[in-house]
């Protein structure tokens, strides 16, 4: 579902089309061991789903958006959760107007291609807790 070349600590990534992004990136996680680290990269997709979350009422708003768009970036940390690969994933979405729509990834189907650069911390794994105040699981350094 991906080819991959290491680079030292850092790993090159493409994702074969039609794949979904996190869930791929979170497989290759896995099988590679990585608990901690950082994700970047570009590529194209048709269908993708945002997450936003309202501070006031901290209530998620998720939104599913059908058309193909470019991703301009996509931005994210890789830490655990008991254990388990804990992905943070951020995404800015071009139109084919060139407008950009963007916010917090949850999943995003790939329509052409998808190629990141995935880097494994050395050390412990950061881990996350929730946060009462914001309502987020934050990072536990
Ligand atoms: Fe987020």
């Amino acid at each position: 579902m991906y080819k991959y070349r290491q680079f030292g600590d850092k790993f090159v990534l493409s994702i074969d089309n039609h794949q979904p992004i996190a869930a791929t990136i979170a497989e290759f996680c896995k099988e590679k061991n990585i608990l901690g680290g950082a994700v970047y990269g570009i590529g194209a997709v048709n269908e993708v789903t945002l997450r936003f979350l309202d501070p006031a009422t901290l209530k998620y708003v998720d939104k599913t958006f059908n058309e193909q768009m470019e991703i301009a970036n996509l931005t994210g940390n890789i830490s655990q959760k008991n254990g388990q690969v804990y992905l943070h994933l951020h995404v800015t979405l071009g139109r084919r107007d060139y407008t950009c729509v963007g916010g917090h990834l949850l999943e995003a189907k790939i329509n052409g291609a998808c190629e990141l650069v995935v880097e494994h911390f050395d050390g412990p794994a950061p881990g996350r807790y929730q946060d009462s105040e914001t309502g987020l699981n934050l990072y536990e350094l």
